[in-house]
Parts: structure tokens; sequence; C-alpha cells
């Protein structure tokens, strides 16, 4: 039986004309290869971004179903102008949106998950000889209600196409070479992994290295999907593997070091130390669909009888995290105040090598410490250690771990896009 390669092309691989047409280059190299070809691509350049800043012009608050009508049309654009070219290099190519194969999500606006993915029109098409260039990023529900996956959600896509199509490997093409050590922004001799593990790949993508959606990773850890990151400029350059840890050798303690900005703190003050306080606050912020990362409570005060709750989100949910809060402190009896903190920033160091290694958090914290960096929250994983610092120390943190770590190149990472906002 031949095989299947999934290979899926972000927004600036397919940023104008001239670039989709050596994205359908690549996918005709893949299909001469002796492979079936499913290709699926993101909305060209920043035309998410464009279109939302419109739905923004228009209202504060845009309802999810018609941003989602609105977002999902970038796709569109893509798959048409991509099969169009493929074909125009003389071979056989079709495009599909989401509502047309039955990628079928949950009934949730913005951010919906995928729970099958129906393969008989996909089978027909491979089986006829096609080149099938699919739409990322956008799903349908049972209803025929259109919804997307969440920002960055074409990767998340094609692995889920990869693995409900049992296929040989999932191939993201992008503008970086690989997965690095840490930002090569940040750190200019980054080095870049031939392999690292879906766990190790989860935690980075968690800690704020956004090479891949984290859920792609998720869906190619569950159904074992192998998935290769690499360059679509840089076609000789293999990039980075990922895949089970089983098929790793694990050498160094640390794999990773990363930097995630996009995140605040927040601290409930003197809320009650009795049972179900936590359960009522994190349910509230469930229901309200908010993703919680970090969380300390603070050993209980004898007198008031009371603890501190303090916890991160993403920015991006901080208004409605405050407000949800605001309503709930009379119910839950907190006496404090609710304080914020936006200038914070997770720096984490992530590697399968720490398991059962001592010592790689006293080298962590003795680190920062050397560089006057002040921890203000710790938390851990199995093969993660996240420290919440100073926005301001968060570059200087990232480059005395990396340094300390042994993670270094001897070359120096061709570097793209600005620094992060550091
Ligand atoms: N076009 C969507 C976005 O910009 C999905 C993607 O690129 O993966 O977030
Ligand atoms: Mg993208």
């Amino acid at each position: 039986m031949r095989k299947i390669i999934v290979q899926k092309f972000g927004g600036t691989s397919v940023a104008d004309t001239e670039k989709i047409k050596n994205v359908a280059k690549t996918v005709i190299m893949e299909k001469e290869n002796g492979n079936d070809v499913v290709v699926v691509v993101s909305a060209m350049g920043h035309t998410t971004d464009y279109l939302l800043k419109m739905a923004n012009d228009l209202s504060p608050n845009p309802s999810g179903r018609e941003l989602d009508m609105l977002l999902s049309t970038g796709e569109g654009v893509s798959i048409a102008l991509l099969a169009m070219a493929i074909q125009a290099q003389g071979y056989d190519a079709v495009s599909f949106n989401a509502m047309q194969i039955g990628i079928m999500t949950e009934n949730v606006h913005s951010k919906a998950r995928i729970v099958d993915i129906k393969t008989d029109k996909l089978r027909k098409n491979l089986n006829d000889g096609k080149i099938i260039v699919v739409a990322g990023f956008q799903g349908v529900t049972e209803d025929g209600e259109i919804t997307t996956l969440g920002r960055g959600g074409s990767d998340t896509s094609a692995v889920a196409l990869a693995a409900a199509l049992n296929a040989e490997r999932c191939d993201i093409y992008t503008d970086v070479e690989g997965v690095y050590t840490t930002d090569p922004r940040i750190v200019p001799k980054a080095s870049r992994l031939d392999k690292i593990s879906y766990d190790e790949m989860l935690e980075l993508a968690y800690a704020g290295a956004n090479v891949l959606h984290p859920r792609s990773v998720e869906t190619a850890k569950q159904f074992n999907v192998p998935m290769r990151v690499r360059s679509s400029f840089k076609l000789d350059n293999l990039g980075t593997l990922i895949l089970g840890v089983e098929k790793m050798e694990i050498y160094k303690p640390v794999a990773g070091v990363a930097a995630d900005l996009s995140q605040a703190r927040i601290v409930v003050c003197d809320v009650p130390d009795k049972p179900g306080v936590a359960a009522k606050l994190f349910t509230k912020l469930a229901n309200e669909n908010i993703s919680v990362d970090m969380i300390i409570q603070s050993y209980a005060r004898k007198v008031s009888n009371t603890n501190d709750i303090a916890f991160t989100v993403d920015r991006a949910d901080l208004t409605k995290t405050v407000e949800a809060l605001e309503s709930l402190k009379a119910d839950l009896g907190v006496t404090g105040e609710i304080q914020v903190d936006e200038g914070i920033a997770k720096v984490s160091i992530v590697g399968a090598g720490m398991i059962d290694r001592p010592g790689v958090a006293s080298t962590m914290f003795t680190t920062l410490a050397q560089q006057g960096v002040n921890i203000k929250m710790i938390s851990t994983s199995e093969i993660k250690i996240s420290c919440l610092v100073d926005k301001a120390d968060a570059q200087r943190a990232v480059q005395a771990l990396h340094s300390v770590f042994e993670l270094e190149s001897d070359e120096v990472a061709e570097v793209k896009g600005d620094l992060p906002n550091i």
C-alpha cells in the first residue's frame, strides 16, 4: 500500500502567489517520491490578524459564531489557490474545506476540539491519484455550524488528519528550521534539536515556545503520529523529528529553555481556609472557559484562618478572570483584595533527562540567584521546572540557564523576526 504523508504549510509559507508556487513544488516532490499526499494550509500571511482587526473595528465583542464564520474564510482562500498552483504544474489536485470532508468538532466557538474526521472522501480522492488540499484551523459541528480550533490551529488539523488516515508522518513546514533549545532571538547560539519527545515538546510549547500548537503535539502523542518540523524555504535541512520518548537516547538533563510572556498573575488574598473554596473558585473559571496555569496556595495563616491563592492566566483572559472573581468574592467569603500583576514572565527548563537526576532544580535556582533574579512562583512536573520572574529579568534568565545546562551550539542560528516582547 502507498504511504500517506500529511504536509502542513503555515501562513508565512503561503503569504503570496510566488510562495504558493513553491509550496506546490514541495508538495509535488513528495508525490513524486511515491507517496499519497494530503496538504493542510493556513490562511495567507497575516490574513487572520487582519480579519480579526476588522471584526474588532465593528464590535468590541463580536459573537463567537460570526467570528468563526469570518476567520474560517482565510483558509478557504489558500486551499483554492494552492490546488490551482498544483494543477498548473500538471498534477491532479482538489481542495476541500472542513465542512466538505467532515472535520467534526465540539460545539464551541473559537477553540473547538476535533472529535472525529470522516475519511471516505479523502480515501476516494487519494485512490483516484489526487493530491488533496485541506483547509486547516476550521471544523464543523453536528448541526453544521462552522467552528475554529484556536489560533495556530492548523497544526492540529494536520496531525488529526494524519491520525485519521493512519499516515506515515505529519510534516509541519514553517518559517523556522526546526525546534531549538531556546528562542534564537534570545540566545543566538541556540541549537536545533534533531529529535525531541512528544512530552518534552508539549512542555516546551506550554512553557511558551510557540513553534507548534500544543494540541497538535497532544494529538500526535495520543495516536503516535511522528511529526517533523522543518523549514519550507530550506528543504535540504530535515528539521526536528518529534516522536515517542522510547525511540530516543537522552544524554542531557535539559533539552530546552523557554520563556512565556503571555501570562498575568492574579492573587486572591484572604480566602477562608476551609474545604470547597478552591473547588468553587476554579470551577467558576473553568465554566468561563479560562485556562489556569501555575497555582500556589499559601500556607494557612493561623490567626485569620485564611490563605492566599495565586495563579496565572493568559493575559487575554485577564479581564474576564477578574470579573469572575469579583462576582464570586462574597459567596466565597473572600475578605482581601484581588491583585493583578502583568509584568511577569514564566521561565522554564524542560527535559526528559531530568527524571531521576537530582540537582537540576538547585542548579536552576542557583543560576537565577547569581543573576539577581527574584523567583515569584515555582511549579514543576516530572520533566519541567518553571519559575515566574519579573518580565524585565526574563531574557537574562533564559540566557544564563541555556548556558549552564550546556545547550549552546557552535553556530549562530538564523534569526527570524523581532525579539519577543521582553
Ligand atoms: N490562520 C490561523 C491563525 O492564524 C490558523 C493557523 O495559522 O494555524 O491562527
Ligand atoms: Mg500559523
